[in-house]
């Protein structure tokens, strides 16, 4: 039973979930790569002019994948904002590469990219730039630098599916980008990503590697006779039956957008005035971002003021909740170095930053109940 009156995510059905789910099992072979799998691919590099786009089992095997065809070795550096979740680094610490933190910026929380270059070493391998709430960092700067420096870029697009900058898909700048289509995320298949290959270079082998390491790929379009080992690899490709649930939701991504569009802009015309007089910040969207309404936060004044917003809240049946502790203060960050005072800006808007409830069916209702109870908050604001 859900505690609350108003969860902080809840999965949503666009519709044919159901029926493609069953079309995918009456048709025959429901491991990887079947027809619902090959529908996602086009429609991903159709609809964001990829060159290639492979399902995976979470954005975190794409990473994975990423670091791999990269060859990030022991003692390869790897520059991530500290504001992350923890597998934006963990892909690349798994393959012995030394995590650089860097901190973000005050208005969009991104990547602060005049912070990257005095990082970059000559063991410097890769930047990861994550588009935080689906809002693009600066990418003109960032491939400028990346370019100079002969660095790859790998985008953590986990929000950022469909999202733009200067007119541009995020997912397309990158050498990689890695997709998530977690239950949390816009579009979902309860468990699930997609690495987005943007340099032809490392198509064969990115199928290989998601293929345990085989050429199965190539066999099954009859290009080699038989497969077998080789080179590395792992098992990253999802049953077509998450493929047939995630292509009724990738199908449906105008609606599903529109319908998002509409909550983000709810809380932020009836927050505004409420933000202003109690010193509450709300995102930040520069005009030249198209983003995706992946998520609406406030900057609360201080972490007191966070922590009993979230109480009160709590208390009305709204379960909101705070993001992303930083990755340079954690236990396995401290290993590499991490201390208080390295990034802070990120030190201080994790302790400020509350989401709200924020899922495609939460209804105008709901979102007028916990706006009421935001207004009703007298707490040490
Ligand atoms: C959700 C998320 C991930 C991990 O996605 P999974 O599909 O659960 O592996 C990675 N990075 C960011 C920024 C995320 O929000």
């Amino acid at each position: 039973m859900n505690l609350y009156k108003i969860p902080f995510n809840k999965p949503c059905l666009a519709g044919n979930e159901i029926r493609y789910m069953l079309q995918a099992m009456e048709a025959g072979p429901i491991s990887g790569d079947g027809p619902f799998t090959k529908d996602c691919h086009t429609l991903l590099e159709q609809s964001l002019g990829v060159f290639k786009a492979l399902l995976t089992t979470s954005c975190t095997h794409a990473l994975e994948m990423a670091a791999l065809l990269l060859e990030v070795q022991p003692g390869d550096e790897v520059i991530v904002p500290s504001f992350t979740f923890v597998s934006t680094i963990n892909a690349f610490v798994l393959r012995g590469a030394r995590p650089v933190f860097a901190d973000i910026r005050t208005d969009t929380l991104n990547l602060d990219e005049t912070a990257i270059e005095a990082l970059i070493t000559r063991h410097t391998r890769a930047i990861v730039p994550v588009h935080y709430a689906g809002v693009g960092c600066e990418m003109d700067s960032i491939v400028d630098i990346a370019g100079r420096h002969r660095v790859a870029i790998v985008e953590d697009n986990a929000h950022g599916l469909f999202g733009k900058y200067r007119g541009q898909y995020l997912g397309t700048f990158g050498t990689f980008a890695t997709q998530s289509f977690h239950e949390t995320k816009n579009f979902t298949c309860g468990e699930g990503g997609a690495l987005l290959i943007n340099d032809p270079e490392y198509v064969e082998r990115a199928e290989i590697i998601r293929e345990k390491g085989t050429n199965r790929s190539r066999f099954f379009r009859g290009h080699v006779d038989k497969y077998t080992w080789v080179d590395l690899g792992s098992s990253y490709l999802p049953s077509d039956i998450l493929a047939a649930f995630l292509y009724a939701q990738l199908e449906a991504r105008e609606q599903i957008q529109h319908k998002r569009h509409k909550i983000w802009q709810y809380y932020y015309d009836n927050l505004k005035d409420w933000a202003i007089e109690h010193d509450v910040r709300l995102p930040h969207v520069p005009e030249y971002c198209e983003q995706t309404y992946h998520m609406f936060y406030l900057l609360m004044p201080g972490l007191e003021q966070r922590q009993s917003l979230i109480a009160h809240l709590r208390a009305c049946g709204i379960l909101s909740v705070f993001h992303y502790l930083p990755l340079h203060l954690s236990h396995m960050g401290r290993q590499f170095g991490g201390k208080a005072g390295d990034c802070p800006v990120t030190e201080n808007m994790s302790d400020r930053l509350l989401r709200l409830p924020f899922y495609n069916d939460l209804t105008v209702d709901d979102q007028t109940y916990i706006v009421e109870a935001i207004c009703q908050f007298r707490g040490k604001i």
